[in-house]
């Protein structure tokens, strides 16, 4: 079976190629997740609501990709896709501290969590001129290295490295029906950055990774993903989601209760605001989900 599409379309496929015992193979038209490297699909419910992972016994025996049909897609693609990869890092970073199992099921190789690291890195880096070149659909080195990132560095990563807050958090937001029609990697962005704020992390980390993904277009506060401070009943949802038994919370270095994150998602409204502010960056615009 060939997957061509998207994330979901990716997922679909594999999961169909596996229950029909025929082998399969990725051609992403976009760059906006890992799901074209991995060997798990992401189920969700009709209404869109994280529903499980379902792991498969193997990985794409390809993953093809031509740069110029990403290149062609509209760039928020390419921006949810860097967001989807930044949290590679930071998920792998808290498993490898933990020495909780991986995705793969296994204790995080220092290969995949160094993988996780390049990733990061060459995002940093690159992320930034290679959505500019895709505004105006043009391939540059910087696109190729943000391809193969989003692609193939962040899925060998978090396969291989672990997931963490991150993702649980983002499969949490999917029980509140303000954040459908957001793309996976805008949702992972706003998971990474209560991440960091549950860890934590040297307030210069997080300020500067709310002004540098604000710059790629991710959303860095509960507006932008159609919350707000006063949504207590569906941050509940969320956060009741986000630490269910068996999420990958749980591979965070230290307990992680559903007060914790409420607590940690309302507080990046404020302080991103006021970060964006001080950076000259745009003021959150709100966020209304399409029905
Ligand atoms: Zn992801």
């Amino acid at each position: 079976m060939v997957a061509v599409g998207g994330g979901s379309t990716i997922d679909a496929v594999k999961a169909s190629g596996f229950l029909a015992g025929i082998r399969w193979v990725t051609v992403p038209t976009v760059a906006s997740t890992d799901a074209p490297t991995s060997a798990l699909a992401v189920v969700y419910t009709e209404d869109g609501a994280f529903e499980e992972y379902r792991f498969f016994p193997r990985n794409p025996d390809l993953v093809l990709v031509d740069s110029q049909i990403v290149a062609n897609a509209p760039a928020a693609f390419l921006a949810a896709g860097v967001g989807d990869a930044l949290a590679t890092w930071l998920e792998a970073r808290a498993t490898a501290a933990s020495n909780s199992l991986t995705m793969a099921g296994g204790l995080p190789t220092l290969t995949g969590t160094a993988l996780a690291r390049l990733s990061w890195d060459i995002l940093w880096e690159n992320a930034l001129p290679a959505l500019d070149a895709v505004r105006d659909h043009l391939v540059t080195p910087a696109v190729e290295k943000v391809i193969e990132a989003n692609t193939l560095l962040s899925g060998l990563g978090f396969e291989s490295g672990g997931l963490a807050a991150a993702h649980a958090i983002h499969n949490g937001l999917t029980a509140a029906p303000q954040t459908h029609g957001l793309a996976h990697g805008q949702k992972v962005n706003i998971g990474s950055l209560t991440q960091l704020v549950l860890e934590g992390a040297p307030t210069g980390d997080i300020r500067d990774f709310i002004e540098f993904t604000t710059r790629v277009g991710l959303p860095t506060t509960l507006t932008e993903i159609g919350l707000t401070v006063e949504n207590t009943h569906e941050l509940e949802l969320v956060a009741n989601a986000a630490t269910a038994t068996g999420e990958t919370i749980h591979a965070m270095p230290f307990e992680v209760r559903p007060a914790d994150v409420i607590s940690a998602l309302k507080s990046i409204e404020r302080f991103s605001r006021r970060v964006r502010e001080e950076a000259g960056l745009p003021a959150p615009k709100p966020y209304v989900a399409a029905h």
